[in-house]
C-alpha cells in the first residue's frame, strides 16, 4: 500500500531559533521528560536529581494532589485514594477492566470509568493530567521556558478511545501535543535505527506491569509497525511477587497484614534489583509482631524462581513474528525497552532466542522518553524533518455496517498509517432519501461479532431508483492513530461525517480475543455471510417485483400469469424466514424464471411509451 507523508502544517522555525520541545514517556508505573539540548537527546530530571517520576498520584480530601515519589508512601497509608497504574485505565470503560485485586472505588461512567475520592470524583484522564502536569512544570523549569509541545508515547496497540484519552489528558495539564508517537518507534528512534537505511528490528519492552512487543520495518528511512502482541498482565511486578512468595515459604508464613504485606513485598523489589548487579543478596526486616525475616536470596535461585515469566514473554514474541511472517534470522536488530529488560536471565533469553546480543546500551527505562524528544525537536521545526516518517498500524480492521448486518471491511488490519481508503455504496430502496453508517471495528464478518465504534446518518440524498445513488464512505486514519469518516452522495455533493471517538476502548485481551475467534470462526462466518447475502438478494427481488407488479401488473398480466408469480414471491419469502441458503437461492431462481417475461412486457411497454409521437426518421 502506498505511504503517505506526514506533514506538520506551521512547524517551520524561524532561523537560529530553538522552539523548546519535549518527549514525555507517561508509562504505566513510571513516566518521564526528556528533550534535545546541542543535539543530544536528554533526560531532564527533578530538583532531587531523579530521572523517573513513578505514575502515582495521592488525592488528598482538600490540599493539592502529591504525585510521584511523594504519592508512593501514600499507597499503603491510603490505598483508595492513591492511584497507581492509571494507564491502565484511560478510555475504558468499567466493563472492560478488571477490578478484583485493586482498592478503588469506581464509579461506572458514561465513555470511561471514574474514581470516587476523598477529594470527588476524577477520571484516568484527570490523573494523567496531574502527572504530565509535573512533568511539564519540570520541564519549564529546567529549559526556563515556556514549551511548543510535546511528543508524548503510548503503546502501539493503544485504540483510537486509549489515544484519544492520552491527547485529552495532555490538552489538560496545559500541554501542546505535537504528535502521539507509539512507544517501540520511539525506542528505535532514539538507537538511531532510523539512520540505518533498511532493517527489520523487534522491540522488546518489559515494564513494571506490562509486556510489549513490536516489529518495526524501516526502508528508506521510514518506519513501519509491523505487528506488535505482548501480555497487559506481565511484567516486574510479577518478579516481585515470586521473591514475595519465596520469602514467605523460607518464614513458615502464610497469611500477613497489610502492613507486613507491603513491607516484605518492597524489600523483594528491592531484592530483584539488586540481583541484577550481584550473585547474592540478604533480605532482612522485622514484621509487625516482632519477628525477624533474615535470607539470603542467590542469583542462581531468584532466576530458578522466575524463569517461566521470562518463557512466558517468549510466546508474545513468538506470535508477532508469525503475524510478520518472520523468522528469527530474518531480525536485524532486538532493542531492549523497560526496567525490566535489565535483569541478566531476561537478556540472556532474548539473545539466545534471537541468536543475538540485544541492543541495550542505552537505559531501557529511558529509551522511550529519549526517542520522543527526538521526534518532538524535529516537529517544533528545530531540526529539517523532510527524512521523517513514522508509521504505525492499526490493530483491528474498520469497516462499517451493510445490509443484512455484514460488515464490510475498509481499512484492514495492520495497516499501516496514517491512511485514507474510500469505497462506493448505494441505496437499498427507491426513493431511499437517508442512510445510517455505522462504523465498526473487528474481524468477523457479522456486525454483531464485532465492536461498534459510531454511527451517523447522511442526510438529504435525492431521491433515486434504488442503486442509482453513489455514496462514497471515506475512511481517514490520521498519524495518531483516530480515525474519522466521511459520507458523501456523489451526485448531489451531500456530505456527512464523524470523528470516532468511541465510548469504551478495546483492550488488548480484547484485541486478542476478537482475533482469535475470527480465526476460529471463518467457517461460521463465510456461511453466514452467504446465508445473509442470499437474503439481501432475495428481499431486493421481493421489493423490486412488487413495485412492478403494483405498477404494470394489472395492465400486463393475466390473472394466471399474475398467480404464478404471486405464489414464486410467498415460496421466497418463506425461505428468507426459514434462513436456509440453499433454499433462498433456489426460490429466487424460480421468482426470477417466471417474472423474466412480465420484465420483457415492461420492457416493450416502456420502449413504446418513449417512442409514441416520435417519427421513425428521428431516430437514427
Ligand atoms: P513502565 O514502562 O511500566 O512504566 P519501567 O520501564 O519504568 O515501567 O519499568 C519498571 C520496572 O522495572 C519495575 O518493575 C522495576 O522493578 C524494574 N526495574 C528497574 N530497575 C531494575 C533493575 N535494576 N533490575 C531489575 N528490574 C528493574
Ligand atoms: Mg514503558
Amino acid at each position: 500500500m502506498a505511504l503517505l507523508q506526514i506533514s506538520e502544517p506551521g512547524l517551520s522555525a524561524a532561523p537560529h531559533q530553538h522552539r523548546l520541545a519535549v518527549g514525555i514517556d507517561l508509562g504505566t508505573t513510571n513516566s518521564l521528560v526528556a528533550t534535545v539540548r546541542s543535539s543530544m537527546p536528554v533526560v531532564l530530571p527533578d530538583e532531587q536529581g531523579r530521572a523517573l517520576l513513578p505514575s502515582v498520584v495521592y488525592y488528598p480530601a482538600e490540599d493539592k494532589a502529591l504525585v510521584g515519589f511523594e504519592a508512593v508512601p501514600m499507597q499503603a497509608k491510603e490505598p483508595q485514594d492513591t492511584l497507581v497504574s492509571v494507564k491502565r485505565f484511560m478510555g475504558r470503560g468499567l466493563k472492560d477492566i478488571q477490578t478484583e485485586h485493586l482498592p478503588y472505588r469506581f464509579v461506572d461512567a458514561p465513555g470511561m470509568v471514574q474514581f470516587k475520592l476523598k477529594c470527588g470524583q476524577k477520571s484516568p484522564v484527570e490523573v494523567s493530567a496531574d502527572i504530565l502536569r509535573n512533568l511539564r512544570e519540570r520541564a519549564e523549569a529546567s529549559l526556563g521556558g515556556e514549551l511548543v509541545g510535546a511528543v508524548i508515547t503510548v503503546p502501539a496497540y493503544f485504540d483510537d478511545a486509549q489515544r484519544q484519552a492520552t491527547k485529552d489528558a495532555a490538552r489538560l495539564a496545559g500541554l501542546n501535543v505535537l504528535r502521539l508517537l507509539n512507544e517501540p518507534t520511539a525506542a528505535a528512534i532514539a538507537y538511531g535505527l532510523d539512520n540505518a537505511s533498511e532493517g527489520t528490528f523487534v522491540v522488546y519492552d518489559l515494564g513494571g506491569g506490562t509486556f510489549d512487543v513490536s516489529i518495526l520495518r524501516l526502508t528508506r528511512g521510514v518506519f513501519e509497525v509491523v505487528a506488535t502482541s505482548g501480555d497487559s498482565a506481565l511484567g516486574g511486578d510479577d518478579f516481585d511477587h515470586r521473591i514475595y512468595c519465596w520469602l514467605l515459604e523460607q518464614a513458615g508464613l502464610s497469611q500477613l497484614g497489610g502492613r507486613d504485606s507491603r513491607l516484605l513485598q518492597q524489600k523483594a523489589r528491592e531484592a530483584k534489583e539488586a540481583l541484577t548487579d550481584k550473585l547474592s543478596t540478604q533480605i532482612a526486616a522485622v514484621l509487625e509482631d516482632g519477628s525477624p525475616i533474615n535470607v539470603e536470596l542467590t542469583q542462581q535461585t531468584y532466576f530458578d524462581l522466575t524463569r517461566h515469566l521470562v518463557d512466558k514473554t517468549l510466546m508474545p514474541v513468538r506470535k508477532a513474528l508469525k503475524d510478520a511472517g518472520l523468522s528469527t534470522d530474518q531480525i536485524d536488530g532486538v532493542v531492549m525497552v523497560g526496567g525490566s529488560t535489565r535483569m541478566p536471565h531476561v537478556q540472556h533469553a532474548v539473545a539466545q532466542y534471537f541468536d543475538k546480543p540485544p541492543l541495550n546500551n542505552l537505559d531501557p527505562d529511558k529509551v522511550v522518553a529519549l526517542g520522543a524528544a527526538i521526534q518532538a525537536n524535529v516537529l517544533a521545526g528545530n531540526k529539517s524533518g523532510d527524512e521523517w516518517l513514522l508509521l504505525d498500524v492499526i490493530p483491528l480492521s474498520l469497516g462499517l455496517e451493510t445490509m443484512g448486518g455484514l460488515v464490510e471491511k475498509i481499512i484492514p488490519r495492520n495497516s499501516t498509517i496514517p491512511t485514507a481508503r474510500a469505497q462506493e455504496f448505494t441505496t437499498f430502496k427507491d426513493g431511499q432519501t437517508a442512510m445510517r453508517v455505522h462504523v465498526l471495528q473487528g474481524e468477523r464478518e457479522l456486525v454483531k461479532d464485532c465492536r461498534s465504534l459510531a454511527t451517523f446518518d447522511l442526510k438529504g440524498i435525492p431521491p433515486m431508483a434504488a442503486g442509482a445513488a453513489r455514496i462514497r464512505v471515506t475512511f481517514q486514519v490520521d498519524a495518531d492513530g483516530l480515525l474519522s469518516v466521511t459520507a458523501m452522495e456523489m451526485t448531489s455533493g451531500v456530505q456527512s461525517s464523524v470523528v470516532v471517538k468511541p465510548a469504551y476502548g478495546l483492550t488488548d485481551d480484547e484485541i486478542t480475543r476478537m482475533l482469535k475467534s475470527s480465526i476460529e470462526h471463518a467457517q461460521d462466518d463465510m456461511a453466514a455471510r452467504r446465508l445473509s447475502e442470499a437474503t439481501v438478494d432475495a428481499t431486493r427481488l421481493i421489493e423490486a417485483t412488487q413495485a412492478a407488479l403494483a405498477e404494470d401488473g394489472d395492465a400486463l398480466l393475466d390473472a394466471d400469469e399474475r398467480g404464478i408469480i404471486d405464489q414464486a414471491l410467498q415460496q421466497l419469502s418463506a425461505a428468507i424466514a426459514a434462513q436456509d441458503e440453499a433454499r433462498i437461492r433456489q426460490a429466487s431462481d424460480e421468482a426470477s424464471r417466471v417474472t423474466d417475461e412480465f420484465a420483457s412486457r415492461r420492457m416493450d411497454a416502456s420502449i413504446r411509451k418513449a417512442l409514441s409521437g416520435q417519427k421513425l426518421s428521428e431516430l437514427g
